[in-house]
């Protein structure tokens, strides 16, 4: 098994170049062996790092190569400014601006065509729960995006999984209950390929935080986090990364 273990930090609209900065002094003498973090960074602030001992993301990218699309960013320019990767199907661009599932695996496509890795969010709301329906509705955004990209371009991807009943409400999802949807998803993934299933990356993200991380990433299938609200605050965003060494 050669699953990356990764702490991913999802700034959303919060931060500004001083905190930027306070990181990226932050992370200068650490050494992680096992887990790569990243920080998914306001785009406007991608281009001003320089010499991080993080990898860099972006939040969102459009499908588009170029062209009149006013406020949006192209993979090109992504790669550009050195991200490697992004984040792609976050609950809040699907609820928000509407991203519907074919869009979102459009948007995985252009990313991985050019070199990026999608951080690919999946993720159900308390009444898809509550209702009996949660495997059925992953099941959809997943094959969405495997008939647009293929097993082989979900090799390339990492996955999220984030309960939208869990993001920024400081519920996080038990153990047990993020462990069953990542090792359903794993499943899911065996259908298609056993060995692409087994080296898959697949992430927690919902009010993780530095005393909920350490028994998250003990599950077996799960292999570090999308952290979106502990990962402004430097602390707790190293100690997050440390749970998961
Ligand atoms: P949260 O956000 O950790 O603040 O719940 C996670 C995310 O939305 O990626």
């Amino acid at each position: 098994m050669d699953r990356k273990m990764i702490v991913a930090g999802n700034w959303k609209l919060n931060g500004d170049r001083f905190l930027v900065q306070d990181f990226l002094t932050g992370f200068a003498d650490t050494s992680f062996t096992k887990v790569s973090p990243i920080l998914c960074l306001p785009s406007v602030y991608l281009a001003t790092v320089q010499d991080a001992n993080f990898a860099l993301g972006a939040q969102n990218v459009s499908e588009h190569t170029s062209g009149a699309f006013t406020g949006e960013s192209s993979v090109a320019m992504l790669k550009d400014v050195n991200a490697e990767y992004v984040i792609i199907g976050h609950s809040e661009r699907r609820e928000l601006y509407k991203e519907s599932n074919q869009v979102i695996a459009k948007k995985l496509s252009a990313a991985i065509d050019a070199g990026l890795t999608p951080i690919f969010c999946v993720g159900e709301s308390l009444e898809t729960r509550e209702s009996g329906a949660m495997f059925d509705f992953l099941t959809d955004q997943l094959l969405s995006a495997i008939t647009e990209i293929g097993i082989a371009g979900i090799d390339k991807c990492i996955i999220a999984y984030e309960p939208i009943w869990a993001i920024g409400t400081g519920l996080t999802a038990t153990p047990a209950q993020a462990q069953e949807v990542h090792s359903f998803i794993r499943e899911f993934l065996a259908e298609y390929d056993t060995d692409i299933a087994t080296n898959t990356t697949i992430l927690y993200g919902g009010s993780v935080n530095a005393a909920s991380a350490p028994e998250l990433f003990a599950q077996q299938d799960i292999d570090g986090g999308l952290v979106g609200g502990a990962s402004l605050k430097l602390k707790e965003f190293l100690e997050i990364c440390q749970a998961a060494e």
